[in-house]
């Protein structure tokens, strides 16, 4: 027992003390053999550290089929969707400080205790944006309405809206360049889809870019590779000491459509009319759901998704599905009879698209219990089919969890990538914590993110089956494992 518990200390610790040993004695004719030697033990003990964990693990073999078996073939089949589906049916999109938001906790918070699972809320302080009534139509060269949607913390026009013309630019560069004809214009921002990480910085930043050049409103191209005539909203930041213009975002059809209408050479004409407006502050919750670990009740497993989402469409995509695996990973390991040494919490944030609001004060809240967090989870990007775990941790942590991912050859999902990183988590990666992210087959992902396409109909009842085992599979094993992961 104890030879197994202080394992690798020992060893180490009698190394260091052969090498004072024949540091002091130094007249030793085979002293620096012996060290060479000692380091092969030392590598001979990696190595049986590394078999030993894999021994571990490959143990959980048949409790991850049982998981499995009831995710995907047994009673709890499809029950991921239909669980989202009766949420979002019944409450509708849920964007920060909005009552949705409010029904939607006390939705949750009842539906988990039925499920028998302990659950409470931790109150947070929420933006409140909300967008009122909005449009914009193209004046001239023709008469046209625009579809837009505001994006959230942008001011809104005076009664009467704004009417401009359009300076149209692909670019920030071509903004800079183009500064003089900005002046009392709306910028229309065309810029092509990269990739959301790197296109995002048009919506995030565009209001500000263009005020700082005297335009009077900003349209921002939808952040999206695929349009059929959908605007997709999101967050955007002013920045300090820069005039706060009202900014929307509109489709990539009708940015397509001005930009080819100016290099024409034709004026083109906007009205844009929005009541958006910022209130006081709202009192939300981090909705909380947890199975008890057995032996180190203190120390977590945390699997989350957020709650919120914006206010279009049913936000089922973004991130209902990420909340609904993190429930039903829980509810699955209840169903079997399981409880892991470590605790197991879910939790469901709230305020993620203002910035990860909710996450963040969670995490000033808890920080203080750091070392006990052995693994934190996000499913953020969809719960389409998974294609693997994405992992930030030491290399001995991934060589732990790379064994974990082979419980998972029963769903084909034992890839183990790299960036485990996600906006609710990252605080915790930073702060060195392990941290995983789940893959999916996104491709579709940005189509209906943001948008009223984000609905039960872009879900698929099998896909959310699937995740829903990773999910499970991975917390339970990581959270019963005998020592948390390395770090
Ligand atoms: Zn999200």
């Amino acid at each position: 027992m104890m030879a197994q518990e202080g394992g690798p200390p020992i060893l180490l610790s009698l190394f260091m003390f052969l090498l004072m040993l024949s540091a002091q004695c130094g007249c030793h004719p085979h002293s620096a053999g012996s060290i060479r030697s000692l380091a092969a033990a030392g590598a001979v003990s990696n190595q049986t550290a590394s078999e030993d964990i894999a021994a571990e693990v490959a143990g959980y073999t048949d409790v991850a089929k049982k998981i499995i078996d009831l995710a995907v073939f047994g009673a709890a089949q499809n029950r991921s969707h239909r669980r989202l589906a009766d949420f979002t049916d019944t409450i509708g999109n849920r964007v920060s400080g909005s009552h949705n938001l409010e029904l939607a906790i006390k939705y949750m918070y009842n539906a988990v205790s039925q499920d028998g699972l302990d659950v409470h809320l931790e109150p947070v302080k929420i933006p409140h944006w909300v967008r009122g009534k909005e449009s914009a139509e193209m004046i001239a060269p023709r008469a046209k309405s625009l579809a837009i949607l505001g994006l959230g913390s942008s001011v809104g026009t005076p009664a009467e809206g704004i009417e401009a013309e359009v300076l149209v630019v692909q670019s920030f560069e071509e903004l800079k360049r183009r500064a003089s004809e900005a002046i009392g214009k709306i910028v229309v921002f065309n810029q092509p889809f990269v990739s959301y990480g790197e296109t995002v910085a048009y919506r995030e930043l565009g209001a500000s870019e263009a005020a700082k050049v005297g335009a009077v409103a900003s349209l921002i191209r939808s952040v999206t590779p695929f349009s059929i005539n959908s605007p997709h909203t999101g967050w955007q930041d002013y920045q300090d000491g820069v005039k706060r213009i009202p900014t929307a975002c509109i489709t990539i059809e009708d940015a397509e459509l001005m930009s080819r209408m100016a290099q024409r050479g034709q004026k083109v004409v906007v009205r844009l009319t929005m009541e958006a407006k910022t209130l006081p502050d709202a009192d939300s919750f981090n909705t909380v759901a947890e199975i008890t670990g057995w032996q180190h009740p203190e120390q977590v497993v945390l699997l989350s998704g957020h709650l919120d989402s914006w206010d279009v469409g049913q936000g089922a995509m973004d991130d209902g599905g990420g909340a609904m695996i993190s429930w039903e990973a829980l509810s699955l390991i209840k169903d079997l009879g399981l409880r892991p040494r470590r605790t197991l919490r879910a939790v469901l944030w709230t305020a993620e698209e203002q910035g990860g609001v909710g996450a963040q004060q969670y995490f000033d809240l808890h920080k203080v219990n750091m070392s006990n967090f052995d693994l934190v989870m996000e499913s953020d990007m969809g719960t389409f089919n998974p294609v693997a775990l994405q992992f930030t941790g030491n290399d001995a942590a991934r060589k732990v969890m790379e064994e974990v991912v082979k419980l998972l050859a029963p769903i084909n999902t034992t890839k183990l990538e790299v960036h485990g990183e996600g906006t609710d988590i990252s605080p915790w990666l930073k702060a060195g914590v392990p941290g995983a992210s789940l893959h999916v087959a996104d491709s579709r992902y940005f189509w209906f993110h943001h948008s009223e396409g984000d609905t039960m109909t872009v879900q698929d009842p099998q896909e959310m089956n699937l995740c829903s085992a990773l999910w499970a599979v991975v917390a339970y094993v990581v959270a019963d494992l005998q020592d948390m992961l390395p770090r």
